[in-house]
């Protein structure tokens, strides 16, 4: 029996590690196979307060996660392939082969960017190919860019990304925008965005960094090369929520609805970073909630004696 499980171990869990253990709660992580989640998949981090210099995302983890250790949270590096939130304590089941027990749940299970699934993309994540313009904009300053989508997050990306950039273009598979109409009309009046309707990336191109992207026109079927030093994909987001559908209130888009600071709808169940929040997706804030859930699950305990 645990006094608090935690599932996810991006900058909310590792966090929530951090207060839990030092509240003596002897935290249990399920870190997942992915561990350390989307910081892992970026280089430098310039914007986490505290580094002057900036820190590698994969150091930033690592840091957290040591220093959750050294308080006494254990960890196990396996996937939660089940929860049962309709008993207490709630039960965990890692990788379908063992069940554990809590009396309090941290989830941390984080949003994944959705990428296009290129061979090409995989390889120069991090190296060009970002998911996030706010955290990785700055590195492109006097260089073109490409944005891909057509919803509100590609319009927002381009539109802050001319900040930086020589030129952005959005490339989008279809000649209609699926963004609401104030953004799309912020986008098109931008003098330093253009379009690519219509189009399709086939291939990012570049060995070690990203020159450029290699366009079909679904159209004409031509295929056409746009050059660029970063690729942003902004084609949307999906929480990692699949095991806890019907069980903890989600919005329409699958996040976790909380209220009075992580509470979800089940009495117990904290929720802290990207996996209930759809607007800021940054490292810090995912912290900051973090910090908030291990505070609220340590005061439910108190209360349940
Ligand atoms: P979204 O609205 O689902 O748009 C995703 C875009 O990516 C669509 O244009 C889609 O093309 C394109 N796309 C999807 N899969 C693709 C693929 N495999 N290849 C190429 N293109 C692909 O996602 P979002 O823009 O991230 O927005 C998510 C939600 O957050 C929305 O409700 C949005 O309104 C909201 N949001 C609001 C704001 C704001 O108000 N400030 C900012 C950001 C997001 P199609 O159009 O052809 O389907």
């Amino acid at each position: 029996m645990h006094n608090v499980i935690i599932i996810g171990s991006g900058p909310a869990g590792l966090t929530a590690a951090v207060y839990t253990a030092r509240a003596n709660l002897s935290p249990l992580m399920i870190e997942g196979s992915q561990a350390g989640g989307q910081l892992t998949l970026t280089t430098d981090v310039e914007n986490f307060p505290g580094f002057p210099q900036g820190i590698m995302g994969p150091q930033l983890i690592q840091d957290m996660r040591a220093q959750a250790e050294r308080f006494g949270t254990a960890f196990q590096t396996a996937d939660v392939t089940k929860v049962d939130l309709n008993q207490r304590p709630f039960a965990v089941t890692i990788n379908d082969e063992e069940t554990v027990h809590a009396r309090s749940l941290i989830v941390s299970t984080g949003a994944s960017a959705n990428l296009l699934g290129l061979d090409s993309e995989s390889r120069l994540l991090g190296h060009g190919v970002s998911t996030c313009a706010t955290c990785d904009g700055f590195f492109f300053r006097g260089q073109p860019i490409a944005v891909i989508g057509g919803g509100d997050s590609a319009m927002e990306e381009a539109t802050f990304l001319t900040k930086f950039a020589s030129h952005v273009t959005i490339v989008h598979r279809r000649d209609k925008l699926r963004a609401s109409k104030i953004m799309q009309d912020k986008a098109l009046k931008n003098e330093k965005i253009s379009f690519r309707w219509n189009s399709v990336v086939e291939d990012m191109l570049g060995d070690d960094v990203v020159t450029g992207l290699r366009l079909r026109d679904s159209v004409t079927n031509d295929t056409t090369t746009l050059d660029c030093k970063g690729v942003f994909v902004a084609i949307g987001h999906t929480p990692n929520t699949r095991i806890f559908r019907g069980q903890i209130e989600m919005d329409a888009n699958g996040y976790i609805q909380t209220s009075h600071g992580t509470a979800t709808n089940v009495p117990g169940v904290f929720a802290a970073g990207d996996v209930q929040d759809p607007h800021y997706r940054q490292a810090i804030t995912a912290a900051g909630t973090g910090c908030m859930a291990a505070i609220d699950a340590e005061r439910f305990l108190e209360a349940e004696g």
